[in-house]
């Protein structure tokens, strides 16, 4: 399995698509029902299906099928690390759009002025902007919250 393993998973799993998202794993979320199609785009792009659909097996699909069985997010989430074995490094989280599974790029403080609460503006200092939807991310209560969650769950 490659270093950074890329997903897509089925519609059902959009909650564990941002956690690992936010883990830094680039994760598309195919919009409608597990099946042929979801197969055929994670073959085009090299991507390892996360679904809980048993019957979605194919014989012409050469690439991985992952079937979770859980229905808790925190533990699909464990079960993906588990069994890809995902490596979480602290400097590779909050990288990307949890919406827009693109990576964030970094702004200049004095460009995000005008569009961050001023709280915001005068207490951090870095700043990311995805550049899909122009969204402005810093480090906050968000990233805290997210934190806490993977340690309640022993996954950081
Ligand atoms: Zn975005």
């Amino acid at each position: 399995m490659s270093d950074c393993p890329k997903f897509v998973t089925d519609a059902t799993l959009g909650k564990l698509a941002k956690w690992l998202r936010l883990l830094g794993y680039d994760t598309r979320v195919f919009p409608r029902e597990a099946g042929r199609e979801l197969l055929r785009l994670a073959q085009a792009e090299g991507r390892i299906v996360l679904t809980k659909r048993a019957d979605i097996r194919e014989r012409q699909f050469a690439g991985i099928v992952l079937l979770l069985k859980q229905n808790d997010v925190a533990l699909q989430l464990k079960e993906v690390i588990e069994k890809c074995s995902l490596k979480i490094e602290k400097n590779k989280m909050f990288g990307m759009c949890l919406k827009c599974n693109c990576a964030l790029e970094p702004v200049e403080a004095t460009e995000v002025r005008e569009l961050v609460p001023i709280y915001v503006f005068e207490h951090c200092q870095a700043f990311n902007r995805c550049p899909v939807c122009r969204g402005i991310f810093w480090e906050g209560t968000h990233q805290r919250n997210s934190l806490q969650f993977l340690q309640k769950h022993g996954i950081i």
